[in-house]
């Protein structure tokens, strides 16, 4: 999703936090052992226990709390808010002009919608769910936006995802971050999800350019270390065109290199849509980089549910799954597997297409996401949405929601243990699916169309309309920072 125009109103969210931050010190209860409340989900009562020194927030105040008025407060180098769309739409067939959105200054509803943290504790499993959540602000700031959605598991960036330059993290927000880590009982090593940046290329073939790539990855994973975070998730790369086993190879030495120039953090490969050159789609990808890295316990593997299920690996049915699982265990080997990105697709199956849905709305569909909170194997990992939350205000205006978020975790915490013949379970799913049928088809219909197009192309002349094609790819693979 193209969210530079996000800025502001993430910026204006953030002091929205801000302002709430300082009002819920004078009500929040501190608890000081573990406490419990229940709320109404999806029509389930269900125990929320706040963990040991977690604010315990009662809804009602902060529904109720009307926000002071957005000040922007600083500055340049916070990360837009983003998921991984941004770059990955431009990984599929055609390169579409940029959108060029318009997102409202400030929020349209100025009452912050919040969910309470669902206790792990009291789930049938160890479920770890949040979001990809703003910075904007100073870093810390991700960690009062995922309180407020809900979150138990949060990705965030670590510095601007689309600029090279960052200033460095200053000791103050060193200091903020770990005492807001404290305050919301968050484990670094565990729960919290950094994103690279969508320039760096570790499989860069230019000397020039994979220095400047390599500096930014290990300034990250300095930056994780600084603040205590253990797991840092990044795009494998793009092979520019060299083959893919030669970019498998520069990924890990520039791995190795990084690991020797740090300490602890480890680095997590994400799996890809598989368009073009991109490297990752395939788990024989992730498994030849790994195989390539010395120290195997700093490195692993982010399975991201829509690239897994564009790049052909079924998710749907839980023989799909099970066979899906297997797959990456056999190959990969489920001790890599450290993370989850759980998104929905609105393109089909197999369509090499990156384009993240809601849960549920999607090609994936609620039976897939049942499928995934189910597996036992999956307990404690952290589980991030990347899920779309923009949407038009009355007056035209882009706004983001984050409510969907707070939303969609409940709805995934709710398919834990939940009958998939219960009427529930049956009506959700249909619901959902009918709120995305429109945007299903219509990418279904450019699917078809561009099928269509290279099979006539195929029928012309082979050779040249695959030369054309990798160009093409070459050129489009955009959240790899690849330009040449
Ligand atoms: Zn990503
Ligand atoms: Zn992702």
């Amino acid at each position: 999703m193209v969210r530079q125009s996000s800025r502001k109103a993430a910026q204006a969210k953030t002091t929205v936090a801000e302002s709430r931050t300082r009002a819920e010190k004078e009500e929040v209860k501190e608890a000081a052992e573990v406490s419990a409340t229940s709320i109404k989900v999806n029509g389930i009562e269900k125990e929320v226990v706040a963990e040991s020194k977690v604010a315990v927030i009662k809804k009602s105040n902060i529904s109720k709390r009307k926000a002071a008025p957005a000040e922007l407060d600083n500055n340049d180098e916070e990360p837009a808010e983003d998921n991984d769309e941004a770059g990955d739409q431009l990984q599929g067939t055609k390169k579409p002009a940029p959108k060029k959105r318009k997102t409202a200054k400030k929020e349209t509803d100025d009452s912050m919608p919040l969910a309470a943290r669902t206790a792990v504790a009291s789930l049938k499993r160890a479920m770890y769910l949040g979001a990809h959540v703003s910075g904007a602000g100073g870093i810390q700031n991700a960690i009062q936006n995922a309180t407020d959605i809900g979150a138990n598991a949060f990705a965030l960036f670590l510095k601007s995802q689309r600029k090279w330059a960052s200033p460095p993290l200053a000791d103050e927000t060193k200091v903020q971050f770990h005492a807001m880590l404290k305050q919301h009982a968050y484990d670094s090593r565990k729960h919290i999800l950094p994103h690279g940046s969508y320039l760096v290329n570790l499989a860069q073939i230019d000397d020039a350019k994979a220095t400047q790539a390599f500096d930014s990855f290990l300034d990250d994973l300095q930056r994780c270390e600084a603040l205590g975070i253990t797991l840092y998730n990044f795009h494998p790369g793009s092979t520019g065109g060299a083959t893919m086993d030669s970019a498998c190879a520069r990924i890990a030495a520039h791995l190795n290199k990084a690991h020797k120039a740090t300490s602890s953090v480890v680095t997590v490969l994400e799996n890809m849509c598989g368009s073009g050159n991109v490297v990752g789609s395939r788990f024989e990808e992730l498994r030849d980089i790994i195989a390539l890295v010395d120290d195997k316990s700093r490195v692993g593997v982010c399975v991201d549910t829509c690239h897994a299920f564009a790049a052909g690996y079924d998710l749907r049915t839980p023989e799909a799954f099970a066979k899906t699982m297997a797959e990456f265990d056999s190959v990969v080997g489920m001790k890599y597997l450290r993370a989850f990105h759980i998104n929905d697709s609105k393109a089909p199956f197999g369509s090499h297409r990156d384009l993240h849905a809601n849960i549920g709305t999607g090609f994936l569909g609620l039976r897939a996401f049942h499928n995934i909170m189910n597996h036992a194997p999956l307990q404690g990992l952290p589980m991030v949405l990347e899920t779309p939350i923009e949407e038009k205000g009355p007056d035209g205006k882009t706004v983001e929601n984050k409510q969907i978020w707070a939303d969609e975790i409940k709805l995934l915490e709710s398919l834990i243990g939940m009958d998939v013949e219960s009427a529930e379970f049956k009506e959700k799913e249909q619901e959902l699916q009918a709120k995305g049928a429109a945007e299903r088809q219509k990418i279904q219909e450019q699917v078809d169309k561009k099928a269509e197009k290279d099979a006539k192309k195929a029928a012309k002349g082979k050779g040249k309309a695959k030369g054309k094609r990798k160009k093409k790819d070459e050129e489009s693979c955009d959240s790899c920072g690849e330009s040449d």
